[in-house]
């Protein structure tokens, strides 16, 4: 990744600078901006511009890269849900390979190898399962109440949860860590680990991983080509947005390479991590409620480090959870995954490509972006002996570690909701400002944030919302000046205002 930002700054000299008028201007070629851009087409709003940094289009969190003779998905891989969710949908529509994902299939390890009693590592990922639904209906009630948000952490303890063995801890960081990216200390109750969605998904019926050479944001290409050319003039790649400048009248774009977006309405699909830091610049500075919004979500860091080995020397499990103690303080390369497992890798393993992926999260992906390739490998290859004494494991021939905190296109991997962030919070980061600078994300998703699929129908939300603007009037959104004392929510049946889809 860093060397196509270098890539990019040098395209970016040689390109002529324009003055451009348009009616929207789309700032990220992402998921929420391609669905943004098709809800206009097909209201047959078509003055509009998309402008992204990459050079390439379909989700910049939803991209791929060779690996040995096959691809890897270095963000987005799992489609969450089946029935009505829209990328799987598409997915179906487009032909894109993917596979059953069986979170139930694991190996685990300790730092003397495969558990002998492999039982012990199933008995207390039940355990935890029904904990996890003892999470909802606690939180339910809480709510109903109208008692305050606690942490995950208290709430499990509250509930008898305790991760006081290697193996629990283990197992709470595949349920929790792994899913959110932050550790049970971070994560609210209300919001994160005590919804339907932690147990089931926003769409239940399973999930899908992707395992299609042309990556996942094949799906998101093939979308976008229903209405736009690749070399349509409206597609300004290679295009790096250094100020956004926005009044009640209209929202002007400054590029790096010298280009002027003056626009109607902006719909801003950047990553909550970039609307954390001042990469891009907002004149005027953005109102404090508004900062203060941004500032109070989380933007995570979930790493997927890749290994390819000449020889394989692991099972045919999906999954493997190594327990060690230093797993209770956030996970220590905890989460493997076996891209050789039957039904995963596109391409035999009989092309040399024996691969596994393991994953680590929040302040262990930011310790390890900070070190070198080889350091990373050397950890691990600690980590691997340990957990296959039996056999002397030699190094991999190759590793890939993407580094999302430190891009400066994404700072982070998805977005959480900590303890402490409010539900005005969540209605502040995503109202607009002067009804022109308009946002949308996967963070700003009030279903359900962190997902393809919450970008993809907040893309569409938004755009909805500005041809309203333009053939009526704006719809109102909610919006708090000043939040005050604990979210008080009497109008909605449901205690959260937003949650579950209703299947
Ligand atoms: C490691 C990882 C694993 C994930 N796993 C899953 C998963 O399994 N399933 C799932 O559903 N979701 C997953 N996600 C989340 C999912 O990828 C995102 O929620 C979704 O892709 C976000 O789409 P978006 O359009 O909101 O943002 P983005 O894809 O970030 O789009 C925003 C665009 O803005 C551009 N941009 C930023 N700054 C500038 C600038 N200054 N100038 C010009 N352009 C700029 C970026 O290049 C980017 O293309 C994962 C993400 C990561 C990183």
């Amino acid at each position: 990744m860093r060397f196509r930002l270098l890539l990019l700054s040098v395209l970016l000299i040689s390109v002529e600078s324009k003055h451009i008028k348009t009616k929207v201007v789309i700032l990220g070629a992402g998921a929420s901006g391609i669905s943004a851009a098709r809800a206009l087409s097909n209201a047959g709003m078509e003055d509009y511009v998309i402008v992204d940094a990459q050079s390439f289009i379909g989700g910049s969190r939803v991209q791929h890269e060779a690996f040995g003779n096959s691809f890897v998905e270095l963000g987005a891989n799992w489609i969450y849900g089946k029935g009505d969710n829209p990328i799987h949908r598409m997915a179906m529509q487009h032909g894109l390979k993917t596979t059953p994902n069986d979170k139930n299939n694991v190996a685990y390890f300790d730092d003397f190898g495969l558990l002998k009693n492999q039982e012990e590592g199933v008995d207390i990922s039940n355990e935890f399962e029904s904990v996890k639904i003892k999470l909802v209906d606690y939180a339910e009630k809480r709510m109903k109440r109208q008692q305050v948000d606690l942490s995950s952490r208290s709430a499990l303890s509250l509930l008898g949860w305790k991760p006081n063995t290697p193996l629990k801890a283990a197992v709470e960081y595949f349920n929790i860590d792994w899913e959110f990216s932050e550790p049970a200390e971070m994560c609210s109750l209300d919001y994160a680990t005590g919804t339907v969605d932690s147990i089931t998904g926003t769409y239940p019926l399973g999930n899908e991983f992707v395992v299609d050479e042309r990556g996942f944001n094949y799906v998101l290409k093939k979308e976008l080509a229903t209405f736009l050319h690749l070399d349509d003039t409206r597609l300004m790649l290679n295009t790096l947005v250094t100020e956004v400048i926005y009044n009640d009248q209209n929202v002007t774009v400054i590029t790096s390479n010298g280009h002027v977006i003056e626009a109607e309405y902006a719909i801003c699909t950047f990553s909550l991590g970039v609307l954390q830091s001042d990469l891009v610049q907002f004149t005027p500075l953005f109102p404090e409620w508004k900062r203060e919004s941004l500032l109070s979500f989380h933007m995570t860091t979930y790493t997927k480090i890749f290994l390819r080995f000449k020889e394989r020397f692991w099972g045919d499990w999906q999954f493997a959870l190594y327990a060690n103690n230093v797993t209770q303080h956030g996970g220590y390369y905890t989460v493997w995954q076996n891209l050789n497992a039957p039904g995963y890798l596109f391409k035999p393993a009989a092309t040399g490509d024996n691969i596994l992926m393991v994953t680590t999260t929040d302040t262990e992906s930011q310790r390890i972006e900070r070190m070198t390739n080889s350091q990373v490998q050397h950890e691990i290859m600690l980590v691997l002996q340990k957990m296959f004494p039996s056999v002397q494991v030699e190094p991999p021939i190759d590793i890939l570690i993407p580094r999302w905190h430190q891009h400066p296109l994404f700072r982070g991997s998805y977005s959480n909701w900590p303890i402490g962030a409010l539900k005005k919070h969540h209605l502040n980061m995503r109202a607009p400002l002067e009804n022109r600078l308009w946002f949308a994300g996967e963070a700003t998703s009030s279903a359900t944030y962190g997902f393809v699929h919450s970008a993809w129908l907040e893309g569409k939300s938004v755009a909805g919302s500005i041809l309203e603007c333009m053939t009526s009037q704006c719809p109102v959104y909610e919006k708090h000046e000043y939040i005050t004392g604990c979210d008080v929510y009497v109008r909605e049946k449901k205690p959260r205002f937003f949650g579950q889809f209703s299947h």
